[in-house]
């Protein structure tokens, strides 16, 4: 298990536009590990691969089904509307409202470098928006309604007993 050190806002490089994958290397593929360990470690439901500082258009996404890698991911459909929460490892301990589309339809390749088809509705297509926005240099604060709210009270309210 390799941890890779996630890049925090204001680090300049979440602001650029990721380069696409053209072949695989065995770099990238310990990338893609690594990039899973550092997500599952710091307990997010997705990382973009310039969240760990390397500027290629590389996602993996787990909401609770399966791993999912999407490389050179391109979005095809979407559809409707979900507002609800939104955080991100690269914003830790906060939250803030997001309007996605409820419904996407995305293209991309896997570690193979085959062409595939995903559809995800609710999380996993609010998860899809927001990492293919990592790899244009989006990050959510962009879309967000309102202010941004802590989302660490828990510990707080744990130490009070
Ligand atoms: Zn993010």
């Amino acid at each position: 298990m390799a941890l890779r050190t996630i890049r925090i806002q204001g680090d300049r490089v979440l602001e650029k536009v990721s380069r696409p994958v053209e072949k695989m290397t065995p770099k990238l593929e310990q990338l893609i590990d690594d990039m899973f360990d550092t997500m599952y470690d710091g307990m997010g439901v997705g990382l973009a691969a310039p969240q760990v500082g390397i500027l290629k258009r590389i996602v993996v996404i787990d909401v609770g089904e399966e791993p999912i890698v999407l490389i050179n991911p391109k979005i095809l459909e979407t559809d409707g509307e979900q507002t609800g929460d939104e955080g991100c490892l690269s914003l830790p301990g906060k939250a803030g409202t997001v309007t996605r589309p409820n419904y996407v339809k995305v293209e991309a390749q896997d570690e193979n470098l085959d062409t595939f088809v995903l559809e995800g509705t609710e999380l996993l297509a609010r998860a899809i928006c927001h990492e293919c926005d990592h790899l244009d240099g989006i990050l959510y604060t962009s879309h967000v309604q309102g202010e941004l709210h802590d989302t660490n009270y828990e510990e707080e309210e744990e130490e009070e007993e």
